[in-house]
C-alpha cells in the first residue's frame, strides 16, 4: 500500500480512477454492452431486469434467446404471458417476467413505444426500481443518474468506510447521497459500467482483490484492513420450512397441469396440483377426482430453495383412470392434460420441470 491520506477519497478523483479502469480492466463483451455508441432502451432495460437477481454468466444465454424471440418492445408487448413466462422458465423469480410484460404494454400505451428517459418515469414502470431506474437512464440515455445495488453499496461501504446496520432506510438514503454525489458530468455510461464492474470481479463479498483495484490507495476500509467488515453483515435467522404435496397425475402420455396464480411463488407458471401433505382427506378427494384405479404412491420430491423460506415437496403419483378425460380440466383454461413432449413450450418451474423429466415416466 502506497502513502495515501487517511481521508475519503474526494468526488472529482474517483469518477476519473474507475472511467480509466474501466477501459483498460472493465468488461466490454457483454452482450448488452454497447459502451460509446447510442444504446437500445430496450436491450438495456431487459439486461438490468434480468440482472437483479441473477449471475451474469447465467443471463447471457436467457438474453439472447429472450431477445430471439421478442426483439424489440412492442413484439414483448403483444405477446402472451403464457410465451413470456415459457421464455423465462429457469431463470427464477418470475415476478420479473410478469413485470417484464406489463411495463413493456405500459411504454406501449403510455409511452408510444419509447422508453422515459426521466428516471423518476422509468421508476414507474412495473418492476423498476430506483437502482435499475438509473442503470437505464445512464446506459440508454446518458442521463447523470445514480445506482445503488448490492455490489455499488459494498463498493462504497468500504472505499468510505460506511458503518452500521445496512437495514434502517437512513442507511439506505446516507448510501443514495453518496452514490449521488460522486457522478461524474461526462462519461456516465462508463462510469456506471465501472462501478458494476469493480463490485462484480473486484470488489468481491469474500476476499476482494484490493492489491489490483484502481482504489486501493484511498479505500478507507482496506487502509485500516477491514474490508471484509464492510458493509456490516447483519446476522441471518435460518430459513422457515415448508412441506407440500404434488399430485403427479399421468394419463397415457400426459400429465395434469395447474397455472399458478398471478402472484406468489412461481406465479402465473404451469406446475402439478398441490395439496397439503399427509392430508388423507385431500388425498381421498385427488383419487375421486382422477377416478384413480390403484393405491397411490406417495414419496419425495425435491426441496428448493426460495429467498424466504426452503420448500420440501412430496410427489403424489396417481395414475388417472380410463374414464378421465378432459372433464377435470378447468373450462377456463386454468388446468389441462399436456402431452410430456409439449412440457418443453410450457413455462414451468425449474425443479418441477427436473421432477418431470427424471420421474414422470418411471412406473
Ligand atoms: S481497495 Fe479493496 S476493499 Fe477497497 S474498493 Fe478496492 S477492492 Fe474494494
Amino acid at each position: 500500500m502506497t502513502d495515501a491520506p487517511d481521508r475519503p477519497i474526494e468526488a472529482a478523483l474517483f469518477a476519473p480512477l474507475l472511467i480509466a479502469w474501466q477501459r483498460t480492466r472493465g468488461r466490454h463483451t457483454l452482450p448488452w454492452q454497447q459502451l460509446g455508441a447510442a444504446r437500445d432502451a430496450y436491450r438495456v432495460w431487459l439486461a438490468e431486469v434480468m440482472l437483479q437477481q441473477t449471475q451474469v454468466a447465467a443471463v447471457i444465454p436467457f438474453y439472447r434467446r429472450f431477445l430471439d424471440r421478442f426483439p424489440d418492445v412492442r413484439a414483448l408487448a403483444e405477446a402472451s404471458l403464457d410465451d413470456v413466462m415459457q421464455r423465462w422458465s429457469g431463470l427464477g423469480y418470475y415476478s420479473r417476467a410478469r413485470n417484464l410484460h406489463a411495463a413493456a404494454r405500459q411504454v406501449v400505451e403510455r409511452h408510444g413505444g419509447q422508453f422515459p428517459e426521466d428516471p423518476a418515469l422509468l421508476e414507474t414502470l412495473p418492476g423498476v426500481g430506483r437502482s435499475t431506474a438509473g442503470a437505464i437512464a445512464a446506459f440508454a440515455f446518458a442521463r447523470k443518474a445514480a445506482i445503488l445495488d448490492g455490489n455499488v453499496k459494498r463498493v462504497l461501504a468500504r472505499v468510505f468506510l460506511v458503518e452500521g446496520d445496512q437495514r434502517p432506510a437512513a442507511y439506505t438514503a446516507r448510501m443514495w447521497a453518496l452514490s449521488e454525489s460522486l457522478l461524474p458530468d461526462a462519461d456516465i455510461e462508463r462510469y456506471t459500467q465501472g462501478l458494476m464492474d469493480l463490485g462484480a470481479t473486484v470488489c468481491t463479498p469474500r476476499r476482494p482483490a484490493c492489491l489490483i483495484c484502481p482504489l486501493e490507495t484511498r479505500c478507507l476500509a482496506h487502509r485500516a484492513s477491514r474490508e471484509e467488515d464492510l458493509p456490516m453483515r447483519v446476522a441471518r435467522k435460518p430459513l422457515p420450512e415448508r412441506r407440500t404435496a404434488l399430485l403427479l397425475v399421468t394419463r397415457g402420455d400426459r400429465v395434469f397441469l395447474e397455472r399458478r396464480p398471478p402472484s406468489g411463488i412461481w406465479g402465473g407458471l404451469w406446475s402439478l396440483p398441490e395439496i397439503p401433505p399427509d392430508d388423507a382427506d385431500s388425498l381421498d378427494a385427488a383419487r375421486r377426482r382422477f377416478d384413480a384405479p390403484g393405491p397411490v404412491q406417495t414419496g419425495p420430491g425435491f426441496v428448493h430453495g426460495f429467498t424466504h423460506f426452503v420448500l420440501h415437496a412430496d410427489t403424489v403419483r396417481i395414475s388417472a383412470g380410463p374414464a378421465v378425460d378432459t372433464r377435470c380440466e378447468d373450462p377456463a383454461g386454468a388446468s389441462r392434460w399436456v402431452r410430456f413432449d409439449e412440457l418443453a413450450q410450457l413455462g414451468l418451474p425449474t425443479p418441477v420441470r427436473a421432477l418431470l423429466a427424471t420421474r414422470a415416466r418411471e412406473p
